[in-house]
């Protein structure tokens, strides 16, 4: 049952691996107005932009100018007809970003928001009015799939065959694992529109009072 109060899907990714093309990364987030969407990327946005979902980036990022990124996500975004609806940052640093369970030890007491946290995405329900039992993560690691899954989303895991630690334990498993951004995009939103689907008419019948 919906409150009074609207609530919306939403769609969380991550500006790492299959969003953002690689030489970005590689040239050390020198400067956001340089970022390019990866291979794939836009048709999956244009996918994405069909169904009434919320685009939210969660992402890690430090040193960078967040407002310079968000204004050229938005560009990004805009171009292939979708929204950047908002943009949540962890700024918080890592001693051992290869190790999950030893990044989760460090900062369990002095951050709340670093994947496999769930704390963007909660954020994010409680300013933009997000049912998370009706969103999506895609996320190519275990720890971006984790935050999704203690968030109550359903997360999709774009398999680049360098992330094994995914089935380490059940709260690290993935609703899905596809291939590309694309495919994630797709089977968001053709579940969206299946699980969404106005209710065929009832068939009139016999009725017996
Ligand atoms: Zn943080």
């Amino acid at each position: 049952m919906r409150s009074a109060r609207a609530q919306w899907p939403a769609v969380f990714l991550d500006i790492n691996g299959a969003l953002i093309h690689d030489s970005w990364h590689r040239d050390n987030h020198a400067d956001p107005a340089r970022m390019r969407l990866a291979p794939g990327a836009a048709e999956a946005l244009e996918r994405l932009a069909q169904a009434p979902l919320r685009l939210v980036i969660v992402s890690h990022q430090r040193d960078v100018s967040l407002d310079k990124m968000e204004t050229q996500l938005q560009r990004l975004f805009a171009r292939c007809g979708a929204r950047l609806h908002a943009a949540y940052w962890c700024p918080h640093d890592s001693h051992d970003l290869h190790d999950p369970r030893g990044a989760l030890a460090t900062y369990a007491g002095a951050c709340t928001c670093r994947k496999p946290q769930p704390g963007m995405l909660l954020r994010a329900q409680r300013e933009h009015d997000i049912d998370l039992s009706q969103s999506w993560l895609i996320g190519e690691h275990a720890n971006d799939i984790e935050a999704g899954n203690r968030a109550g989303c359903r997360s999709i895991l774009t398999d680049g065959g360098n992330e094994a630690a995914w089935h380490s334990e059940p709260a690290r498993l993935p609703y899905a694992i596809v291939t590309n951004l694309h495919d994630a995009a797709q089977m968001i939103v053709e579940r969206h529109a299946y699980e969404h689907a106005e209710p065929a008419p009832e068939v009139t019948g016999t009725h017996f009072a």
